[in-house]
């Protein structure tokens, strides 16, 4: 489908306007808000009333996340912070509305004005295209920390989902000693079928002492004082998981363990091939929306 389409992208990183530019190379009309403070090339409309720039539009593009504090638009690039309320009121009535990491609370907002909001991050297919840039930045991270190389060293991947299986085949590929740890039986036979050694993550303060990376991604606080009390004095543990975070910090400080919670990594290490997988995300989406749609 070829489709063209109009627009309107409000808010968010430079992901967002990434996103813009390829947007528009594939033929749409593209008007973009709360993002003042970036340069955008010929032949994007900017505008200052997202109310106006929304009655012509097939869709309204926010960021992901589209707030951080379930008040106001995710505006870095933005020169004044920007009422959710407010945009919301704005955008007519039945609008396709796409946005990330929507809470609840903002939910209930848009449905309250009439539009029912479709949170992209959702989507299976973000969730594996982001886990490549995540990855890539947590060895990347590893590589700039560690005065040794990947190659021969010996790395707990602690949890065997995306993220997990992604970075634990990278390592692998890299010659370092992976050990991936998981709950489930599928995942121990799945991970022997890689070649890939693996634990119990039951068996996690057992097993740490080992390792001189750890990369955690299990979005559950299982490095504990007692596991942490475990891990070699050298040892760098990188951890993925989102807030609040797989590491008791405090104690990791207490116990002068080198803790990097590296967060948002796509958006840091790759803003461009973010911004194409959210592209994809929103032509898939406004294609099973019955929408029209340019070339994904
Ligand atoms: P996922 O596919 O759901 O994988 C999570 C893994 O953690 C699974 O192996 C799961 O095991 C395991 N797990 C969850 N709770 C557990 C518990 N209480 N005990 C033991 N194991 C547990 O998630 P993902 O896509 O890999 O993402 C992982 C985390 O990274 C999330 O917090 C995500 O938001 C975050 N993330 C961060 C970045 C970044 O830039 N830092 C980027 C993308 C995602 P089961 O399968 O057995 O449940």
């Amino acid at each position: 489908m070829n489709a063209t389409l109009s627009l309107v992208v409000a808010g968010g990183d430079l992901r967002q306007t990434h996103l813009c530019r390829l947007l528009l190379k594939d033929g749409h009309k593209v008007s973009v808000f709360g993002l003042e403070r970036h340069t955008f090339p010929r032949g994007i409309d900017v505008v200052t009333n997202i109310g106006e720039a929304c009655k012509k539009a097939d869709a309204v593009i926010l960021p992901m996340p589209v707030t951080q504090d379930d008040s106001t638009l995710n505006g870095p690039l933005s020169n004044a912070p920007r009422k959710l309320e407010a945009i919301a009121q704005a955008i007519p009535p039945g609008k396709m509305v796409l946005c990330g990491a929507l809470s609840e609370k903002v939910r209930t907002m848009f449905l309250a004005y009439g539009i029912t909001p479709v949170d992209y991050l959702n989507r299976e297919e973000l969730a594996l295209l982001n886990a490549i840039p995540t990855c890539e930045g947590a060895i990347q991270i590893a590589m700039e920390e560690l005065p040794v190389t990947i190659h021969g060293l010996n790395v707990l991947v602690s949890g065997s989902g995306r993220l997990g299986k992604c970075i634990s085949q990278k390592l692998a590929a890299l010659c370092a000693d992976v050990t991936v740890s998981a709950r489930k039986e599928k995942d121990f036979a799945l991970l022997y079928s890689k070649g890939l050694k693996y634990i119990d993550t039951a068996q996690l303060e057992s097993a740490v002492p080992q390792f001189d990376l750890i990369i955690n991604t299990i979005p559950s606080k299982l490095y504990t004082r007692s596991v942490l009390s475990k891990l070699r004095e050298e040892c760098l543990l990188i951890d993925l998981a989102s807030k609040p975070g797989g590491v008791d910090l405090k104690s990791a400080q207490d116990l002068g363990i080198k803790v990097i919670w590296a967060l948002s990594l796509p958006g840091k290490v790759a803003p461009v091939t973010s911004a194409e997988a959210i592209k994809k995300v929103i032509y898939n989406v406004l294609k099973e929306g019955g929408g029209k749609c340019g070339k994904a």
